[in-house]
């Protein structure tokens, strides 16, 4: 029992968000190396395979040279048992990165320090907004020349509505960059290049009134610095760990994850400002991680796309209680008893079958079909369900259309289940029906493989015709009549999966256009589940 409660309470589990480029797998790697994972951060990443980094693990992926899930590694450092959740970006960004985020009880936000806020960290950012959870902020690339960092962090408070709290400040960036002060210490740990990929390096602390720090600063670096820490002093917010818990204050680091400069500081701060597994929202009210037996919810179903292997792999979240491999649970939504098959872990680079996991970690189950997104698992003798994930909005749309119209059913059987897998969603012209069909995607991928499977699984050909809406919302007051509702030219009404009315549009003006036009009517831009 007591064994059980240390698990938990030591584990962190966490999703790292940006915008492609800013550095997370660089930040991921250099992580890893800490707790000892891998000798040489650089070598899981070469030139040739930069984009099959250490946390691109699934065969398949491998197969197709993309990555088309959110992986999760795990890792120990300094007594914590991490859990790293990664988002996948660039065009393989689809709903589970959105849903990736559902699993996490924190998120690390990685900003390069010459772009600022940028679209994809805009996105994921209003996800971890809605489930209040916390945000911690790392500026990264100030080994290059970076933005005025005041500026930066206005745009993070401005862009995001999140007040910012800068735990330590840069001195310079590029050539000039000499290190970072913290602000809790008055210490200015001095920067020095570090030999790429190893965890070595020197790193020095030095008090701010030391005079040797007039040797290691350019000219005019001290004065500016001096300047700036008044600055801060007076105007930025304190540290506060309850607003940080609630997700409306993001304490702020920097640093340069290539050079490995500040990452280990940084994972020290984030690990002590973090919480273990947070309770999380169920039908009986609300779950205690280390009160409560095993429970887990499922996030992802990932889809083998290889026709020798048609399996799947359903990822759950464990919120509460000891998963041992061996023991019986029962899935809610399918209402049965069941032992789950072939549980994995990544642990690491490596994949491996587990036997025992804690609230707060991720395990991968064999799944024959019977998993939906959002369904429960818990113990047969106490039953009860998680909140269900929301439905995000999809950013492009395409009317499909059948090759072979005889081959009807296939093609409606093959969307339906594709569709329940969450890689698409599905959506009717409001009166037409299902002849009609209309299918939202977060990454345009996922069209990709929509038509793959489609093609393998159920041999229907598509042809995937583009839409130019790219604004979508629920109507929130269903009872609204949509017959009546004046919308703009650009306006398309149409129905999901489970009947709830949505509004389409091309502009993005057209949306508050089209709520002053209706007075009362309420959108928004996550589907309740
Ligand atoms: P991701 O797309 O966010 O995962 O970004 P990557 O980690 O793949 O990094 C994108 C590019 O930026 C790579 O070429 C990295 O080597 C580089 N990079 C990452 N961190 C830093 C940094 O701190 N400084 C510099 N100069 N380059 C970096």
């Amino acid at each position: 029992m007591a064994d059980k409660t240390n698990e938990i309470l030591k584990r962190r589990t966490f999703a790292i968000i940006s915008h492609p480029d800013a550095g997370k797998t660089t930040l991921t790697e250099k992580f890893l190396l800490y707790g000892g994972a891998i000798n040489l951060a650089g070598s899981v990443k070469g030139k040739a395979t930069a984009r099959h980094a250490v946390s691109d693990w699934m065969e398949i992926e491998k197969e197709r040279g993309i990555s088309v899930t959110s992986s999760v590694l795990q890792f120990n450092y300094d007594g914590y048992c991490i859990n790293i959740l990664d988002t996948p970006g660039h065009q393989d960004f689809s709903e589970d990165t959105y849903r990736t985020l559902m699993a996490a009880d924190s998120a690390v936000m990685v900003i390069d320090a010459s772009k600022g806020v940028e679209a994809q960290t805009r996105k994921l950012f209003k996800v971890c907004v809605m489930r209040h959870i916390p945000i911690f902020t790392f500026i990264n690339k100030l080994d290059r020349d970076a933005n005025d960092t005041f500026d930066l962090l206005d745009e993070i408070e401005k862009e995001l509505g999140i007040a910012t709290c800068p735990i330590n400040w840069p001195i310079g960036s590029g050539k000039h960059f000499k290190g970072v002060y913290e602000r809790g210490s008055k210490e200015i740990t001095v920067f020095s290049d570090t030999e790429k990929g190893t965890k070595e390096g020197e790193m020095r602390e030095i008090p701010l009134d030391s005079p040797e720090l007039d040797e290691i600063l350019d000219y005019g670096q001290k004065d500016k610095l001096m300047e700036e820490i008044e600055l801060l002093d007076g105007a930025s917010a304190d540290f506060d760990q309850e607003l940080v818990d609630k997700g409306e204050l993001t304490p702020v680091f920097f640093g340069s994850a290539l050079t490995n400069f500040g990452v280990e500081i940084f994972l020290k701060h984030f690990l002590s400002m973090t919480t273990p597994p947070l309770p999380r929202k169920a039908d009986i009210g609300v779950i205690d991680p280390i009160k409560e037996d095993f429970s887990a919810f499922v996030f992802k179903i990932q889809a083998n796309m290889n026709k020798a292997h048609r399996d799947r792999i359903a990822f759950m979240r464990i919120c509460s209680g000891e998963f041992d491999a061996n023991m019986e649970v029962y899935h809610v939504q399918g209402d049965r008893k069941m032992r789950l098959s072939q549980p994995q872990q990544m642990m690491a680079q490596e994949r491996h079958v587990v036997d025992k996991a804690y609230a707060g970690d991720i395990i991968g189950v064999f799944d024959p079909g019977v998993f939906s997104i959002g369904d429960t698992i818990c113990m047969p003798g106490k039953k009860f369900a998680f909140e269900g994930i929301p439905t995000f909005a999809p950013e492009h749309f395409a009317r499909v259309r059948q090759v072979d119209t005889m081959k009807r059913k296939q093609f409606v059987k093959g969307i339906n289940q594709i569709a329940q897998e969450g890689a698409i969603q599905i959506f009717q012209e409001f009166h037409t029906g299902m002849e009609e069909i209309i299918v939202g995607v977060v990454g345009v991928l996922q069209f990709e493989v929509l038509k793959y499977r489609l093609k393998n699984e159920y041999n229907v050909d598509i042809i995937l015709e583009n839409l130019p809406y790219e604004h979508i919302r629920w109507i929130e007051n269903e009872e609204i009549d949509l017959d009546k509702l004046v919308g703009t030219s650009d306006m398309k009404k149409v129905t999901d999966l489970k009947g709830r009315p949505l509004l389409l549009w091309v502009n993005p003006w057209s949306v508050g256009m089209t709520l002053d036009r209706n007075p009362g009517l309420k959108l928004t831009e996550f589907g309740r589940s």
